[in-house]
This record gives structure tokens, sequence and C-alpha cells, in this order.
């Protein structure tokens, strides 16, 4: 009998556990050989925070720090040591990761942005970017929080794709005692509007949600179905990434618990099943021990991962090293290859600026995957 229709509730019970979830992990494997093949991607980055200050007080975070207490910006020279280490590794993306619009609450943030001749952080993302695309090989991919159409529009001249999780579509996450409340960046409303935009100026755009922050199963599934409708409205939403909470020792969700393996698994079969044969799912391989179980799920990324910095958001859980990726990928059956932030069918002029396809051009392969730059200066897979 043929697996059913994308349902909200039959999705609801399966990733409960209420309904059997045999016949959906079949579905989603066969639906991700179907759309994507039995390849596995990844994209060799460096983790650059721009900033650790953010106007939002989010829960489970540990990345935003006040000032005085870890919260600062970087500057220019040490972003640019990181992306030049990164070049040395062979790396192609320089992710941009920082607090959302940090100026709206703190003096030291206005402080440093005239200081470098910025009108807002995202503005000085956009320095940092030009200078990035300029001088190195490898390419911004912006995280900066809300954007509106015209901050879009001044990043992708040097941006191939930018990224918003839109992490919940349930507005009782801001509600008091949850752990968006007092998070104007983490309205849902505003996060569609952001992806939106993203759509409107053609920017290939990666989002996703996170899981464990206390939604219930239903807001799980709603939330998938969000992105399946923004991704059919706008065609932008390159990747969708289903990322589990972890709860970190110094804040206020420390004692909460975090998702089971298991149940994960069952949210990615069904975002598989929601989202369809040719969406990109991605899982990070830091977060969990047993990883490769996600493959049996429906993925085929794994996100970017760093051969060089950590994982500043999630400091305590180290990416694997390349090789146990590529052995775990393997055994499973697949084969992994490398991606440049942007995947493979968005690189085109429709959705790439005229001015960097020439550099996204160079550092692609025939089919659009990435080419790794060797030490020596050659290029191979
Ligand atoms: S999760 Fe993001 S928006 Fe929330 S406090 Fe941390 S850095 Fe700020």
């Amino acid at each position: 009998m043929p697996f059913p229709q994308p349902d909200r509730d039959v999705a609801v019970e399966l990733i409960t556990g209420r309904r059997s979830s045999d016949a959906l992990f079949a579905e989603a494997g066969r639906l991700r050989d179907a759309g994507r093949g039995r390849t596995i991607t990844y994209s060799r980055k460096v983790f650059v925070p721009v900033t650790t200050l953010c106007r939002d007080t989010c829960t489970y975070c540990t990345f935003a720090k006040p000032p005085g207490a870890g919260g600062e910006y970087l500057v220019p020279e040490d972003v640019m040591a990181i992306v030049n280490a990164g070049a040395a590794h062979g790396c192609t993306e320089a992710l941009f990761t920082l607090g959302d619009n940090p100026e709206a609450r703190w003096s030291e943030a206005v402080g440093f942005l005239e200081r470098y001749g910025a009108a807002t952080t995202i503005d000085y993302v956009r320095m940092l970017s030009e200078q990035v695309n300029e001088e190195t090989p490898l390419f911004p991919h912006a995280n900066p929080g809300l954007m509106d159409e015209a901050t879009i529009a001044s990043l992708r001249p040097t941006n191939p794709s930018m990224g918003l999780m839109l992490e919940n579509i349930s507005p009782r996450l801001l509600e008091p005692g949850m752990p968006h409340h007092k998070c104007p960046d983490k309205d849902p409303k505003e996060r569609v509007a952001t992806i939106e935009a993203a759509g409107r100026q053609k920017v290939p755009f990666t989002s996703g949600i996170l899981v464990g922050i206390g939604e219930t199963a239903a807001e799980v599934i709603d939330s998938l179905f969000a992105l399946a409708e923004l991704q059919a409205a706008w065609g932008n939403i390159q990747e969708v990434i289903v990322q589990n909470f972890r709860a970190k020792a110094d804040t206020r969700m420390r004692r909460d618990a975090e998702p089971t393996v298991q149940y994960m698994a069952r949210v990615v079969a069904a975002a598989r099943w929601i989202l369809g044969p040719e969406v990109n799912l991605q899982v990070p391989p830091n977060l969990t021990d047993d990883f490769g179980v996600y493959l049996d799920a429906g993925i085929n990324d794994w996100g970017g991962v760093s051969p060089l910095t950590i994982d500043w958001v999630n400091p305590e859980a180290p990416w694997p090293h390349l090789e146990q990726l590529r052995a775990v990928t393997e055994r499973a059956g697949f084969e992994l290859r490398a991606r440049l932030p942007v995947y493979p069918e968005f690189i085109s002029e429709e959705w790439i600026d005229a001015g960097l396809m020439p550099k996204v051009a160079s550092a692609i392969d025939e089919e659009g995957y990435a080419r790794v730059p060797q030490a020596d200066g050659s290029r191979s897979l």
C-alpha cells in the first residue's frame, strides 16, 4: 500500500510514536533516494562568530554574552585570520554567525560600529563579506538574524547564500516562561518575513527548525508545513536543518530534557515526507553521538563541518573528523561530497549575483560540487 500524502494529524502520531514509524522511515529513504540519490554533501567551513553581543536572551543560549563577560565583536584582522586559516585547510565557506541587532541594546555595540564605520551590525557583516570575497577563496554565508529586503540586497553581491533558522512557527514560545520571551528577533512572523524577502531577492536560503525547546509535537509539524509552504511560494529554501536542542550547563534550560535520538530521527523522517524528495535535508552531525541514524531518516546533507574552528553555538560538541564523517557515510552505502555553501542546483544567474558568478564557477566541478583547494594551490575533489 502506498504511503499516504503528508497529513498534519498523521505526522503528529508518527513522531510521537502513537503510530508505528517503520513505514515512515522506508518512505523517507525512498523519497531521498528518488530526489537526491545516494550522495551526502557537506560544506567545508570556518565558523566566524562576528559578535557575541545580542539584544535577545533566549534561555538555552550560551553564544550571546553581555559586554565585559565575553560579549564583543571580532575586529576585521581577527576575522581575516580565521578565514585565511580556513583557506589553508581547503575550506570554501566562511559562516558568519552573530547575535541579533546588538546595537539596539548595548552602547558598546554602537561604539564599536562607529569606530569601524559601519551603520549597523549587518552593515559590518557586509564590509567583512566584501573583504573575504575579494581577498580569499572562501564564500561568505551570512546568518545575521532578521533582515529586511534592502539588507538582503546589500549582502547578495558577496554572499551566494544566506540563512536564518525559522526555529518554530508557534508564537507561544514568546510567552512568559517560554524560551523566546522578550526576544523580538524570534517572532516567527518576522522570521517568515525574512525568508520571503530573501525569496523576492532570489537568494538561496538556509532555514530549519530547532527541536526540543518547549514546543509541542504539533508545533514541530506545523513548522515543517510552514517551511514547505514557503518553499512552494518562493522556491529559495536551499536546505532545511533539523537541529536538536542541547542543554547547556550555564543556562536557564540546563535541566530541560533533550530530545531523544529516536524522536529526532522520527522528526527528520517526517520532514522528508512533508518537504518532499527534492529538499536538501540536514542534521548537524556534532550534536548526536550516533549521527549515522539520520541517514536512515532521509537526510542528504551534514551541513557545515569545520576541519579547523569549533561550533561556537555548541562549543561542547566538536565536529567529527572528516575521515569519521566519510567512514560513517560510506558504511551506510552513500558517497560523501563537498559542496559550496550554496547547493549545486542554485548555481545559476537566476540565483547568484552576476558579479559573483565567475568566482563560484571557478570553485565547482562540472556537477556543481566544490573542488577542494589543496595546500599546493591545485584543486581536487
Ligand atoms: S540564540 Fe541567537 S538570538 Fe537568541 S540569545 Fe542566542 S544569539 Fe541571541
